[in-house]
């Protein structure tokens, strides 16, 4: 059986203000969590050095109550605990997100925004930003889709490694828990490769080259709905810990009322044999599913058909990676109160063989690399990529015709 620990504590305050209260709850909530799974240097050993990673993947622009970024308090626990057990250099990391690619900041200056910074300079931690370090080319014998991947030198050159994502729902692959989180290893640009439905490949392959050693999930303030970002705050009060990837996700899907069926990166990774993803092969060791579970709203309107009457979509063979990339620039226009704004058409013509409208429609943006088959590209404004990313992309097209008079 493979161990998996749920703590769930009424934790005060909240991510924004906080106090050592607060974080001494959490504490102790971490405390238990390596206790349950056989003591704290049982599990992690005596290293001398140890890396963490949160899930750090865009500081939002709106507000959304703690329920996207990790939880600043979980970190500085977390640094709190190593320290106290000797381990003398704790970095805290992040890559750049994909959504800043073309705009001049770093994954430092989302560290600072966020007020994570601060909490872990202020903590004895020490911040590390991938896009401003070292790569090293890691050989896969055994990989599906990739020959080698670029990982952080400083993941390599640690002793022991600390995923610690955030409990949330995703556009676009169901949850994001702890395998989905590792897409932040990837450097910027490698982050937009296979950014399709080969992506659970793509995360199996950077399993294999950087298996975290330890995953402890946020799961204190989680999101539901429109993740990674456009979440809504579900206040769960859980920290969830394990040493096998899978079993985390198997679990945490679960807190979630999602079985590991129903997302395609736990099952492969179940498949695959990366870790235990089989619930009945799991031992739950402190408070249970049962008593912490609740249905999360899914982020189910990923597919933008009809979700907005100017909003046209004409979609082919388009993949659930691109359609819902114009989900979220529909969502974010809605969040930005601009959505109303709208009165006149917008035609998007999404992937490859989509149909070509009777209609002689006069707003048209062609979206994605597969609809440059489509006999209106080189007509109209064109989105590259596969998929388009940034999104925002896709919400500066759609601005382009709000009625702002
Ligand atoms: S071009 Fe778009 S629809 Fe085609 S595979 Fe890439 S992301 Fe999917």
């Amino acid at each position: 059986m493979v161990p998996v620990s749920i703590i769930q504590k009424e934790v005060p305050e909240s991510p924004e203000l906080y106090s050592s209260k607060s974080i001494l709850v959490i504490q102790d909530m971490l405390m238990e969590t390596f206790m349950n799974l056989g003591g704290f240097h049982e599990v992690v050993g005596r290293p001398k050095s140890v890396i963490i990673k949160p899930n750090l993947v865009e500081v939002p622009f709106h507000t959304t109550g703690g329920s996207v970024l990790t939880d600043p308090r979980v970190l500085v626990a977390l640094i709190h605990l190593l320290k106290d057990h000797g381990v003398a250099d704790i970095i805290v990391a992040e890559g750049k997100s994909v959504n800043l690619k073309h705009i001049h900041s770093s994954a430092i200056d989302a560290f600072n925004k966020s007020g994570i910074g601060h909490a872990v300079r202020k903590a004895g931690g020490r911040l590390v930003g991938w896009d401003e370090e070292p790569f090293v080319d890691v050989p896969l014998p055994d990989g599906e889709v990739l020959a080698s991947v670029k990982v952080p030198k400083s993941i390599l050159d640690s002793e022991y490694f600390i995923n610690v994502p955030k409990l949330k729902t995703h556009c676009q692959t169901e949850v994001t828990l702890a395998i989905k989180s590792m897409q932040g290893v990837f450097g910027v640009d490698d982050k937009i490769l296979l950014h399709n439905e080969a992506f659970p490949w793509k995360m199996m392959d950077m399993l294999k080259a950087a298996l975290p050693d330890l995953n402890i999930v946020d799961g204190i303030i989680c999101g539901e709905g429109y993740g990674p970002i456009y979440t809504e705050p579900v206040k769960l009060n859980v920290i969830v810990g394990s040493k096998d990837v899978v079993a985390t996700d198997a679990v945490c899907g679960k807190l979630m009322d999602i079985d590991p069926i129903e997302v395609p990166i736990t099952r492969l990774a179940m498949v695959q044999g990366i870790g235990e993803g089989e619930l009945s092969k799991i031992e739950i060791i402190g408070d249970s599913i049962e008593k912490v579970a609740k249905r999360f709203k899914r982020a189910n309107l990923w597919n933008p058909i009809g979700l907005h009457k100017h909003i046209k979509v004409f979609a082919g063979c388009a993949c659930r990676f691109e359609l819902a990339q114009i989900g979220a620039a529909v969502r974010r226009l809605e969040l930005d109160g601009k959505l109303h704004l709208l009165k006149q058409d917008v035609c998007l013509i999404v992937g490859s063989k989509a149909p070509v409208p009777v209609k002689n429609y006069e707003n048209v943006v062609i979206v994605g690399d597969d609809a440059m088959d489509h006999p209106w590209y080189g007509k109209f404004q064109f989105i590259p990529g596969c998929p388009p990313l940034p999104s925002v992309q896709i919400v500066h097209a759609i601005e382009q015709y709000l009625d702002k008079n």
